[in-house]
């Protein structure tokens, strides 16, 4: 018998585009570099990363996606439904040349035994965040994030700096591999717990992760040792967190901050249960899923009950998105919410100012596009001292993958202006090809989920998702090249919902317009948001930044 080659995936380089616009094009180059191996998890099942959030249904769909993307004319729309392409549209120019729908469920159904079971019929696909949406530029992409979260509990809590602390924390996924990097650049040292080898390997491979230790007990004695010396340095464990951290409380050693990115989201995928050395989880989940549903929530309790315990102990403890607090809720632990998420704790005044992720990519392929636009924002925010320390390191040290990429975070009135400069430099020729931008969905004004993002909103207001119907209309109505909305993503499925914009700079009049429009719109509704829930912060910007509030007065 012949066995198949995986299928390599690479998005084309350069100027010259086989589509029929630059949106299209762009779409097509996006949902191919998803798929690019340097770039997704698991590709040959077109994971991107977060457990399983993918980029198209299969590769039937993902073909059909590139074949429609080249004919669609710059008047029509297609439309994905869970990362199946069903229908082109006649629309207009300033119209989205995609519309994607991932993952959404009516509230009564949004469960995973619902999902799995249109999954399993061919229906639905999980789209996470950026997989499905076709934005994901690689764990550079979260990079940016975690380093503002681990510089704010460092503001909060350590006077500024990390710097001879030691972080514990678990998985080196897609996002996850970004946490050692970012503690490191916050001045700190950290443990980080991985029960997969492969991920290790390749978190050390593209230089997030420094070093391995042999066991628990090795990697507390290095751990020690830099904290002493004030260096900041990274350790990667392999095990199964449900285990190794238990064992911290038990050997009597406390960490200074605690969190975890496993991909406690989906409980059936995504979170694996200690097994025995004779044991195969793979083979267990499908011969017994029950069981391996019990172990896995019977795991993420141990886990969340030995985190309290650290706490109480004295570590800095939060939630960093992925709703393991709830799964270990769900398994019996009463007081799992006694530590708080990462929005509420150390992110929330960002999302005030509508600062959040904004990221681009560089369609040409070539390095020296990314580091013209690093030189280009530098020089355009000259003042912001966190943006000007954060593109020197990034220019210097991370390392691509995929098209060539970068993400910083920028607020309300402040994307338009970076966006307008690149579409400038694409149309002088600075720029070797268009750019494209976009952001994640961990951002101000485009999240409801009521355990990350809108976690103790000041009115209560966590769970109302009209924010993100908003913005996904709001981002149609000016001029985005794509818009999605997403249901599940982070923190799986029935406890989010989320919308995706991506809008492409190919240097022509008609995309500055639209570059402005929507990259005001876009950030503007996450300072209306909070202004509408009662922040004085988010209540200050709009008044001083000129937005238009009936209900209160602005
Ligand atoms: P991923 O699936 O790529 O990686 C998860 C990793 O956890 C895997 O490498 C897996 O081997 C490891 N793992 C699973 N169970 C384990 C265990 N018991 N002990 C040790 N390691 C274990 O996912 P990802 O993209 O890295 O995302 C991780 C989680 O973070 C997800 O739940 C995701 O939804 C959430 N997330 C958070 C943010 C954020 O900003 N905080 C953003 C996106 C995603």
């Amino acid at each position: 018998m012949t066995q198949t080659e995986p299928r390599v995936i690479r998005a084309p380089r350069g100027p010259v585009k086989t589509a029929k616009g630059w949106s299209q094009e762009a779409a097509k180059r996006m949902l191919m570099n998803n798929l690019d191996p340097e770039v997704a998890e698991h590709p040959e099942d077109l994971v991107v990363y977060g457990g399983r959030g993918k980029a198209a249904r299969n590769w039937a769909a993902f073909d059909k996606i590139v074949e429609t993307l080249d004919r669609l004319e710059d008047d029509e729309t297609l439309l994905i439904q869970s990362g199946k392409p069903v229908a082109v549209l006649r629309t207009h120019e300033w119209a989205p040349r995609v519309l994607i729908a991932n993952s959404n469920l009516v509230p009564h159904w949004a469960t995973w035994e619902e999902f799995d079971r249109l999954d399993q019929a061919g229906l639905m696909m999980y789209g996470q965040m950026t997989a499905g949406s076709w934005i994901y530029i690689g764990t550079q992409g979260i990079l940016q994030g975690t380093y503002e979260t681990f510089a704010g509990a460092a503001q909060k809590h350590f006077g500024g700096s990390l710097k001879g602390t030691v972080t514990v924390t678990a998985g080196l996924g897609g996002m996850g591999g970004a946490q050692p990097l970012a503690v490191k650049l916050a001045g700190g040292v950290s443990i980080n717990i991985e029960v997969d080898p492969t991920r290790i390997q390749k978190r050390l491979d593209t230089r997030y992760l420094d070093e391995v230790a042999d066991s628990l007990e090795d990697a507390i004695v290095r751990a020690e040792r830099y904290k002493g010396e004030g260096v900041a340095r990274s350790i990667g464990l392999l095990g199964n967190a449900a285990e190794l951290v238990p064992r911290l409380v038990a050997l009597n050693w406390t960490p200074d901050l605690l969190t975890d990115q496993t991909s406690a989201h989906d409980p059936m995928w995504g979170y694996l249960p200690p097994v025995t050395p004779d044991e195969d989880a793979g083979k267990l989940r499908q011969d017994a899923p029950e069981e391996y549903r019990q172990r896995a929530y019977a795991a993420m309790a141990a886990h969340v009950r030995a985190m309290l315990e650290l706490q109480r102990r004295g570590a800095v403890t939060f939630d960093y998105g992925n709703n393991l607090r709830q799964r270990a809720y769900e398994a019996g632990v009463e007081d799992a919410f006694s530590y708080p998420g990462f929005v509420p704790a150390f992110i929330r005044d960002s999302f005030c100012e509508g600062r959040g992720p904004f990221r681009w990519v560089a369609l040409s392929g070539d390095p020296e596009d990314i580091r013209a636009t690093d030189a280009a924002l530098l020089e355009l925010f000259p003042d912001d001292e966190r943006l000007q320390s954060w593109l020197t390191y990034a220019a210097d040290q991370i390392a691509f993958q995929g098209l060539p990429a970068r993400i910083c975070w920028l607020g309300y009135r402040e994307r338009d202006r970076a966006a307008r400069l690149f579409n400038e430099m694409v149309a002088d020729g600075r720029l070797k090809a268009p750019i494209v931008i976009g952001r994640d969905h961990l951002d101000a004004g485009s999240v409801a989920s009521p355990y990350r993002e809108t976690e103790a909103m000041k009115d209560g207001s966590d769970a109302v998702s009209d924010w993100p119907l908003l913005n996904f209309g709001v981002g149609i109505a000016s001029g985005a090249s794509w818009m999605s909305f997403h249901h599940g993503g982070g923190v799986g499925l029935g406890f989010s919902q989320h919308s995706g914009l991506v809008i492409v700079a190919d240097g022509s009049e008609d995309a500055a317009q639209k570059l402005a429009r929507a990259l005001t719109n876009d950030p503007g509704l996450g300072v209306i948001r909070h202004a509408d829930a009662g922040y004085d912060l988010a209540l200050d910007v709009a008044r001083e930044r000129g937005l238009d509030l009936p209900s209160l007065g602005i």
